[in-house]
């Protein structure tokens, strides 16, 4: 191997927003890598549904769709 172009490849410690720990390798600094999902708690795997709402996304269509519904509701009252 050539010197000094090759990144420095390690054994990291993979911790998942979850509390499942787990060892791979990486380049990255350090020696810990923390990751928001993992094999053990992704739906995909788990077979669970779960909403991985980042920002409230979720909760602002919803809030959207029931200000549209509410104003469909009483345009058709106001029409009766
Ligand atoms: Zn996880």
């Amino acid at each position: 191997m050539k010197d000094g172009i090759h990144p420095d490849y390690h054994p990291v410690t993979v911790h998942c927003a979850c509390g499942h720990t787990f060892k791979t390798r990486s380049t990255i600094k350090g020696e810990f890598l923390r990751v928001e999902i993992c094999s053990s708690c992704h739906p995909f795997f788990t077979g669970k549904q779960k909403l991985v709402d980042t920002a409230g996304r979720v909760e602002r269509f919803t809030r959207k769709y029931a200000q549209a519904a509410e104003k469909v509701a009483s345009e058709k009252a106001a029409k009766k």
